[in-house]
Order: C-alpha cells, then sequence, then structure tokens
C-alpha cells in the first residue's frame, strides 16, 4: 500500500534545489488567463506544512511552503483573479479566484515576519528551488481530517524523506518569533 499523499513533491523522495537557483515565475493552475507572480530569488525556510490555512494539490496532507522578501515579488499577469482568502488572518494569502491556488501571501502587520512572503514554490515554472528542510504543524493534518492512527506512520515517513516533524515551526524559526516578542516587550535588549 503505498499510503497517504503526503505531497508530490516529497512523495517520491526530496529532490535537491539548485544553490544558483535565484528566482523565477510562479503560475497557478488555470489554462485560461492563468495568474502570473515573478518572484526575484531563491526561496528560504522551505519546508512541509500541515496547518488547514495553507493551499495544497489535490489530495496532499501537507502544503510546501516557503518564504521570499516582500520586495521579490511583482504580479505578472491576472492579478485581477487573485482574492485575499482571510483579511483577518496574518499571512494575506492572495488565491486565485477560479483555481484556487494561493500565489503569494505577505505578512503585513508588526510581527517577526514582517515583510516576508509565504510561497508555494512547487508552483514555480522553474525547476531548481531550495528543497524543504522539515515538516511544520505535523498534528494539524489531523484537523485537515487525517485519523489520529495515522501519525506515527505520518511521522515516520517525514523522518525517512529527511524532513524532521514539529507539532509548531522548527526550533530556529520558534527562537526567532521568541526573539522578537521579547525584544518587543524588553525582556532582551536590542
Ligand atoms: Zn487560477
Ligand atoms: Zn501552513
Amino acid at each position: 500500500m503505498a499510503g497517504r499523499l503526503l505531497h508530490p513533491a516529497i512523495d517520491g523522495g526530496v529532490k535537491k534545489g539548485n544553490p544558483s537557483f535565484s528566482g523565477g515565475t510562479l503560475v497557478c493552475k488555470c489554462s485560461d488567463r492563468p495568474v502570473k507572480v515573478r518572484i526575484g530569488t531563491n526561496v528560504a525556510h522551505n519546508h512541509a506544512c500541515g496547518c488547514t490555512k495553507c493551499w495544497k494539490p489535490e489530495g496532499a496532507a501537507f502544503s510546501v511552503v516557503a518564504v521570499v522578501p516582500h520586495g521579490q515579488v511583482s504580479v505578472l499577469e491576472n492579478g485581477d483573479k487573485l482574492k485575499v482568502v482571510d483579511p483577518s488572518a496574518l499571512i494575506q494569502r492572495h488565491a486565485c479566484t477560479v483555481c484556487g491556488v494561493h500565489l503569494y501571501g505577505p505578512v503585513e502587520r508588526e510581527h517577526a515576519f514582517q515583510g516576508l512572503d509565504f510561497i508555494h514554490p512547487e508552483r514555480f515554472e522553474e525547476d531548481g528551488w531550495a528543497e524543504p528542510g522539515f515538516a511544520a504543524f505535523v498534528s494539524s493534518v489531523i484537523e485537515g481530517g487525517v485519523d489520529p492512527s495515522e501519525m506515527d506512520d505520518i511521522r515516520a515517513r517525514l523522518k525517512g524523506l529527511g524532513l524532521e516533524p514539529y507539532d509548531c515551526l522548527n526550533p530556529p524559526l520558534m527562537d526567532a518569533l521568541a526573539t522578537w516578542a521579547a525584544k518587543k516587550s524588553g525582556a532582551l535588549k536590542s
């Protein structure tokens, strides 16, 4: 048995990125008037995400999502099809209103991730983007409908793929969030 589909970009093994990848064009799934977004740099902090907010391909338990600086994101074509999924959310996910793909999600609010946009590198027309390095919000796939009895298998498969599973973000990102909060509160002097 093949088991549950985690994500098409990782199920067959994580494909290493090309270190010289310097950006490309994200495209939605529409055959008519696809939305195209130019990204001017490689992605950072790429990971598999089990949360229920990220866009996932059909049948996948996880998304693959990464960040780029907001200044490196520009809509090239058919931006009139984009709409923010949830204006109250931290990440302003701009989705194609026809096919549902999320093209980019800026963090505009005052936050440790302010100035970054979340994107799904699998939507690049080009190959070579930095590969995912861990799995975040793994327990949240249960909220997406995965039976809890599958979790041991899912975590073992993620580990086997070299994607350490975390139920929140990975330690470097959790530390970055806590550092930002501590500087804001004055507990840490900046
Ligand atoms: Zn579309
Ligand atoms: Zn997510």
